[in-house]
């Protein structure tokens, strides 16, 4: 078994664990709620940790662990907005109105 990933957001190693499972790669969740033990641990932060169980799927699973986080950081394209001066409807894209140079108020 090998651990490919780890996380304080358990949302996101349960996302990265459906997707490797997706892609046919068997995997397993450790530490699933550990911030619980917060008492027990004072000085431990326990993440939960997303391993393989083949260790042959490692360099797949990091393959794929890493499209998703570059995708992460992409910059997300908001929903598209009308803009309170003028009333033009402007592409989620776009920070400013391209008619009267107003901000997105959102
Ligand atoms: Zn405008």
């Amino acid at each position: 078994m090998k651990r490919v990933f780890d996380h304080i957001d358990f949302t996101i190693v349960g996302h990265l664990q459906s997707v490797l499972e997706a892609a046919g790669i068997r995997t397993e969740i450790r530490n699933e709620g550990g911030s619980g033990a917060a008492g027990e641990l004072p000085f431990t932060q326990v993440y939960p940790e997303l391993w393989v169980l083949e260790n042959q799927d490692e360099a797949r699973a990091r393959a794929l662990i890493k499209e998703f986080r570059d995708r992460e950081h992409e910059i997300p394209v908001g929903p598209a907005w009308t803009c309170p001066a003028c009333g033009e409807e402007i592409e989620g894209q776009f920070a400013e109105c391209w008619n009267c140079g107003a901000e997105n108020p959102l």
